[in-house]
């Protein structure tokens, strides 16, 4: 038993390296070019990346988030890096009529919708849950409810170029972390709505493609405010995983890992070993 595990496990690993990254080798930045593609959450962060890549790509940008100030320099920057287009609509996704006005502007101001990138996060707490369920709720509207309701209103944009729904979410949307409770359970409400709503898109040959992205601990300004001092492992760079999630939507990939070594690989232990993975979960912590 021993020996076969030495074996089949770095053979799996072999198997598992190879298809990832013969996949990845596949992108080219043309497949964006001239897209229209609205990013939400782009005022900072992992978003604002994204906007970068695609102004670089060519594509026609829409960004969204609160601050219009930080806006207005991304769509700048978009402009000065090469992008068909670019353009903002500031507001809070707090309110499900504002997450449908966003559409309604690409409609309006791009003529169609190639690619949606739901990416926005509202601000929740680190530490143990507080029993704050008006905070539950609040952080549902912004990370879940938000999200639904942009990729309904946009479906039918999205069917006429048979496009993608982008769905970034986290480690903590596939298995339980500790100190994030509320942020963890919205992460867990994508899969289970996205995913079930790409077979439903299957049985009915809707050729939407859906990416849900697994994101592990990335360099934002957030992220390592709220986080670097209690998380042992080193953050990975924004630039890097804003590229990843586009090539990986590029693709038409139904999940990507990013970066796979703090994702995939130990999430494959989920099903033979909960237990393990949850100690290990625990053990990244401080
Ligand atoms: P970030 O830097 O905090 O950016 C969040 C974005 O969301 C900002 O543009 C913010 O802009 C916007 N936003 C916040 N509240 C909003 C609201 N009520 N309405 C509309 N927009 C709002 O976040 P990030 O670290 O780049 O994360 C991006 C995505 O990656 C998130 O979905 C996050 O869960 C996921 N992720 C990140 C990490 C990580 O370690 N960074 C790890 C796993 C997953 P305004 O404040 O201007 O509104």
């Amino acid at each position: 038993m021993g020996r076969l595990q030495k074996i089949l496990i770095p053979f799996l690993g072999l198997v598992l390296a190879f298809w990832f990254y013969s996949a990845r080798d596949t992108f080219k930045p043309e497949m964006l070019r001239g897209k229209r593609v609205i990013v939400t959450g782009a005022s900072t962060g992992i978003g604002e990346q994204m906007a970068y890549h695609l102004a670089r790509m060519g594509s026609h940008i829409l960004v969204t988030a609160r601050t219009e100030a930080k806006l207005q320099n991304v769509v700048q920057r978009c402009r000065e890096l090469g992008a068909a287009s670019a353009r903002f609509v500031s507001g809070t996704m707090e309110d499900t009529a504002f997450a449908q006005h966003v559409v309604r502007e690409a409609q309006t101001s791009l003529g169609g919708l190639d690619m949606l990138i739901l990416n926005h996060v509202g601000a929740s707490y680190f530490g143990f849950f507080d029993g704050d369920v008006e905070h539950v709720r609040k952080l549902l509207e912004i990370n879940f409810l938000s999200y639904v309701a942009m990729a309904t209103s946009a479906l039918p944009m999205l069917k006429e170029s048979e496009g993608s729904i982008v769905v970034v979410s986290s480690m903590a949307g596939k298995v339980g972390f500790p100190f994030t409770v509320p942020y963890s359970a919205t992460k867990f409400a994508l899969d289970g709505f996205f995913s079930s709503l790409r077979q439903e898109f299957a049985i009915q040959n809707i050729n939407v493609s859906i990416t849900l992205c697994i994101l592990g601990f990335i360099d934002t300004e957030r992220a390592v405010r709220a986080a670097a001092e209690v998380l042992r492992e080193r953050p990975a760079p924004r630039d890097e995983c804003a590229l990843e999630i586009l090539k990986g939507a590029a693709l038409r990939r139904r999940e990507l890992y990013y970066r796979y070594s703090s994702t995939r690989l130990p999430l494959l232990l989920r099903d033979c070993a909960a237990e393990l993975l949850d100690y290990l979960v625990r053990s990244r912590y401080r």
